[in-house]
């Protein structure tokens, strides 16, 4: 089992950790601990550095299989089990996710908030993202006005939290039950929520800025049709 260090502080960009399995045949290597995120519910896996000893390697890829969090190294790192090495995450590019994981969770609150649509997935590159909706009347005078009220959250200033749950109790709240919670396999016994306070709760598993205000602005670029009920919206983050 890897701890998942990214899951309690998202801010923290550099680390040390133990090798506790190598993969030579695939240039990968397992820790103890990592801040890299694997990937997944949309969001990338992170890229960075790895040191050992004299020698650094370039983070390529980062996947998770079961608990164990897997560092693909170029060019791979030749580690043993026990090894200590030196991580640090290429942070201009997890910023930006993070920018943009909470953006999209800004634009699922309003839109849910103000229109009732519910979320069915979504997908994001670093500053840009898109999500899909239950949204039938969706038209494009409303493009406009879904930017300007997910601006009025980043200016709101709301912070995120982020809560690590008993499976059971988080089943007990509202909030998530819209967002198909319930699809969750059996086997998990905890669930990690991520909440906008006051617009937005959701089952996740990303990392997110501490507050809306560091997303700076939304720009909606565009939308689609994807049927008569289903809609995908397109976002991107800018610094002005
Ligand atoms: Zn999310």
């Amino acid at each position: 089992m890897t701890e998942l260090l990214y899951q309690t502080d998202s801010y923290l960009r550099e680390f040390e950790a133990r090798v506790t399995a190598v993969d030579a045949d695939n240039g990968r290597a397992a820790l103890d601990r990592t801040a890299f995120y694997p990937g997944g519910g949309g969001q990338p896996c992170d890229f960075g550095t790895m040191i050992l000893g004299d020698t650094t390697a370039s983070v390529v890829k980062v996947a998770k299989e079961g608990g164990t969090v897997w560092h693909y190294t170029s060019p791979p790192l030749k580690m043993e089990e026990g090894q200590e090495v030196r991580c640090a995450l290429d942070w201009d590019r997890r910023y930006a996710l993070m920018r943009t994981h909470s953006a999209l969770h800004i634009l699922c609150g309003v839109v849910w908030r103000d229109y009732g649509a519910l979320v069915t997935g979504g997908n994001m590159d670093p500053g840009a993202g898109r999500m899909d909706f239950e949204f039938e009347t969706l038209r494009g005078e409303l493009v406009g006005e879904i930017e300007a009220k997910c601006n009025q959250e980043v200016a709101a200033a709301r912070d995120l939290r982020v809560r690590i749950l008993p499976r059971d109790e988080a089943f007990q709240i509202p909030d998530l039950i819209r967002t198909k919670i319930n699809l969750l396999p059996e086997g998990i016994l905890e669930v990690r929520t991520v909440e906008i306070v006051g617009l937005d709760l959701q089952a996740d598993g990303g990392t997110h800025v501490a507050n809306t205000r560091e997303v700076v602005r939304i720009h909606v670029t565009d939308y689609k049709s994807k049927g008569a009920i289903n809609k995908r919206i397109y976002i991107e983050v800018a610094d002005r």
